[in-house]
């Protein structure tokens, strides 16, 4: 029987979930004896949407965002980079919590949009798209559940402002998901794939600096128009960065290649896999080992992912 793949949220309790349609008894409002208690004690993972938002209330790049606000950290197993907000010093509180309220409150986290429902974005083995379900957290410090109002989950994640926040963070969800389901089999991805996951994913303002350098355009024949459009707008951007990474990490071509340049490096690629297959199968011959050394590290050693 095929099982489903949850990336999100990590936890070792496994969930009920819950339709879309699923009706909630839930209300948040200030006055509320246990106001800010959920800001208090925070393990927010951050998708790359929500950093977009965040540095820019905050008139910061991405690299100061990640730099001052975040703490990195790997989805379990998967050797997939994820970002978490980091508290305040020696603590646990929000550094954004103020006795009003929570001081980004139009530009919050996803997680936090979502509290007390939690997204479980999953897709089952034998299926080529991701679907959405969910999962009601009931903590005893969270009075919200003790309100009389009923919503279904559909209705809160509008209220919330997710409809926006999850479209635009769904490339990421999938590129996490395909991941995971080359994960195993495969072995844990390179530090060159995981180092460019985490800058096309998180750091959008210098994935920025690498789509206008000289060695992107020798790389990609983007045309004019688009890159100016993708160029002058974050969103649009982060968008492009998913597209990228589902092509160098997944082979999934979309965005069209020099194909003079292509081909050198196709050949020198060749190239250097014939020269690692000679070397192997010499030691093989000499008895030094009994098999091929993937020195390269590639996450999908078939050459399915297109890495090089
Ligand atoms: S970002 Fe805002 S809502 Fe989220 S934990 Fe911090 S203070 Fe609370
Ligand atoms: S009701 Fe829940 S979500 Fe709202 S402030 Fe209280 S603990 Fe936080």
């Amino acid at each position: 029987m095929s099982k489903p793949e949850v990336p999100f949220p990590q936890s070792p309790v496994v969930p009920t979930m819950l339709e879309a349609e699923h009706v909630i008894q839930f209300s948040c409002h200030k006055g509320i004896s246990c106001w800010n208690a959920c800001c208090a004690n925070i393990d927010i993972s951050l998708t790359p949407y929500d950093i977009v938002r965040l540095k820019k209330h905050l008139g910061m790049t991405s690299t100061q965002f990640l730099q001052d606000y975040t703490v990195p950290y790997e989805f379990e197993k998967d050797g997939i980079a994820g970002v978490k907000l980091r508290p305040i010093e020696n603590g646990t509180a929000c550094r954004f919590m103020q006795p009003e309220g929570c001081g980004v409150y139009t530009d919050r986290p996803t997680a936090c949009r979502y509290y007390p429902v939690a997204l479980l974005s999953m897709r089952m083995q034998d299926e080529f798209v991701d679907r959405n379900s969910y999962a009601l957290v009931k903590e005893d410090h969270c009075k919200g559940h003790e309100v009389k109002r009923s919503i279904s989950i559909d209705d809160y994640r509008k209220e919330q402002g997710l409809t926006e926040y999850d479209e635009l963070a769904r490339g990421w969800r999938q590129l996490v998901l395909k991941k995971k389901s080359c994960g195993p089999a495969i072995g844990a991805p390179s530090l060159k794939s995981r180092q460019l996951f985490f800058m096309a994913c998180y750091d959008i303002d210098t994935f920025r600096v690498f789509v206008e350098s000289d060695a992107f355009a020798q790389l990609f024949a983007l045309p004019a128009e688009d890159k100016t459009r993708i160029l002058a707008d974050d969103a649009e951007l982060l968008q492009f960065s998913f597209r990228f990474l589902k092509q160098v990490l997944f082979g999934e071509q979309t965005i069209p290649l020099d194909e003079a340049q292509s081909a050198e490096r196709m050949k020198k690629v060749q190239e250097k896999r014939m020269a690692e297959e000679r070397a192997a199968a010499e030691r093989f011959a000499r008895g030094e080992d009994g098999g091929y050394d993937d020195a390269d590290g590639d996450d999908c050693g078939s050459g399915s992912c297109g890495k090089d």
